[in-house]
């Protein structure tokens, strides 16, 4: 592990990566971005729990503890050329450093210690795992993880059915798929904790209220949610 971390290193060093906001301009080490897209990026700043975007999103849908982001989900804009990058073009590091990004921003503002016990990935189909590489919301929720220095589990959430794509429906049967997509198992994992649900981007809410929900019904002292980005109503 440590000689492919070196390697790599090596390897930006001959060939700085290039920035998967813009792929344009070199990514400098230790940002997930280039300078001018770091600063460009639409940064989502928590408020207070009454006012959180996320956990109103949900309102009356799901109990939630609280509910974040790293970016909104601003459409042809540079968040969604990021989420992009991760999803389509393969790019496990920049799912990775997002999910890192985020722990830090995290530490940074907790006040007391990490009140997540334990983060629960959404999952993706095995069809679509196989496809893609790896699943965008369990790399980011390992980069988390990492930071929060709390365990990961994929053990827990199986996506059984691959079920249509949700842009092709309208909302009331993309309620009714999503709700049939999901199954848990190994409840004793996620029994008594509070646990920290992570997915990629927020936009109805459908599949992490689906989640969600199993995950209290199988014993799930408390809920937050954590998002790469949240689409703006
Ligand atoms: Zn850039």
């Amino acid at each position: 592990m440590a000689w492919k971390t070196l390697w790599q290193d090596v390897l930006d060093l001959i060939y700085p990566p290039l920035c998967p906001a813009c792929n344009h301009d070199l990514r400098p080490a230790g940002l997930m971005t280039c300078l001018r897209c770091f600063s460009q990026l639409p940064w989502f700043s928590n408020c207070d729990l009454k006012d959180n975007p996320i956990t109103d999103r949900l309102a009356g849908r799901l109990l939630l503890s609280d509910g974040f982001a790293l970016l909104y989900f601003v459409k042809e804009g540079l968040s969604q050329q990021l989420i992009h990058q991760i999803k389509y073009k393969g790019d496990r590091a920049t799912a990775l450093a997002v999910g890192q990004w985020l722990g830090h921003q995290l530490v940074k503002d907790l006040k007391t210690a990490c009140p997540w016990d334990i983060i629960v990935p959404v999952p993706l189909h095995k069809r679509k795992l196989r496809h893609r590489g790896f699943n965008q919301s369990e790399v980011f929720g390992a980069g988390l993880a990492e930071v929060l220095g709390i365990p990961l589990t994929a053990d827990v959430l199986h996506r059984p059915r691959a079920g249509q794509s949700q842009a092709s429906q309208g909302q009331e049967s993309r309620f009714a798929t999503v709700f049939q997509t999901f199954e848990l198992q190994r409840p004793e994992l996620i029994r008594g904790k509070h646990v920290l649900l992570v997915d990629d981007v927020l936009t109805t809410g459908a599949t992490l209220e689906s989640c969600g929900h199993l995950l209290q019904q199988h014993g799930a002292a408390a809920l937050s949610l954590g998002v790469i980005a949240v689409t703006q109503i």
